[in-house]
């Protein structure tokens, strides 16, 4: 069971790529996508050039944003003159996309899984797998606070015995403020910059946080405007 394939951000050509290498002796037979963020799905056409039967099992608004992610490192692949993969090899692998319900068991190749909500992204989620008796839970990239676009990841209401848990652990040693707090600090610079008749850039990733600080999100009473942070963006 192989998770997620994704591209390293900022790296060009094979560094940009994970140690596929090591999936030749063990070759996937199924796999499950988490969610859609560049990190967890920019390879997925080199996984699927190099496996081209597997089934990839995802939420159905992961599979629609994979979509965009991957024309888009494509497109941005192509232009620093080191494209990842072929237009034809990101058809094929989209055509390997299984969109399944949260929370539907499914089996495929002696592996039983189901998907739940992990918060983080729209479609984001965690994974429970069970093979030969035995169960790991994937936790994804996951977030337990709501957000404007996405609820907190789901909880069992009752303490689930595994196995072994796997956990994305990007903010594992940092303490970080309460999300109140946060909006609250980031809010409060935008005013004081307005107020005092300034302008306010936030540079943003394109794909999450871009939506939870969009308009629509937040109503603000002053004008926003939204656009792609290309070197022509900013020197304009
Ligand atoms: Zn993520």
């Amino acid at each position: 069971m192989l998770i997620d394939a994704g591209a390293r951000p900022g790296a060009l050509g094979d560094a940009a790529l994970p140690q596929l290498g090591l999936l030749s002796e063990h070759p996937p037979t199924a796999m499950i996508l988490t969610h859609a963020h560049l990190d967890h799905v920019g390879d997925l056409p080199v996984v699927i050039r190099r496996h081209p039967r597997l089934h990839i099992y995802c939420t159905e608004a992961t599979a629609r944003i994979a979509t965009l992610v991957l024309a888009d490192t494509l497109k941005v692949s192509a232009e620093q003159g080191f494209p990842m993969f072929s237009p034809g090899e990101m058809k094929r692998a989209l055509e390997r996309l299984r969109p399944i319900p949260y929370f539907r068991e499914i089996t495929d190749h002696g592996f039983a899984f189901t998907l739940f909500p992990s918060g983080h992204l729209l479609g984001a989620a965690s994974v429970l797998i069970e093979s030969g008796g035995r169960t790991v839970f994937h936790t994804g990239d996951v977030s337990n606070t709501d957000t404007p676009v996405v609820s907190a990841a789901w909880l069992p209401a009752q303490v689930m015995a595994v196995d072994a848990v796997v956990s994305e652990s990007t903010y594992g040693d940092t303490l970080l403020p309460a999300s109140k707090e946060q909006v609250r600090t980031f809010v409060q610079a935008i005013g004081e910059t307005l107020c005092t008749g300034g302008r306010v850039l936030i540079p943003s990733f394109a794909l999450g946080r871009a939506q939870e600080r969009s308009p629509r999100s937040f109503r603000p009473a002053w004008p926003v405007a939204c656009c792609p942070m290309s070197p022509s963006t900013l020197t304009a």
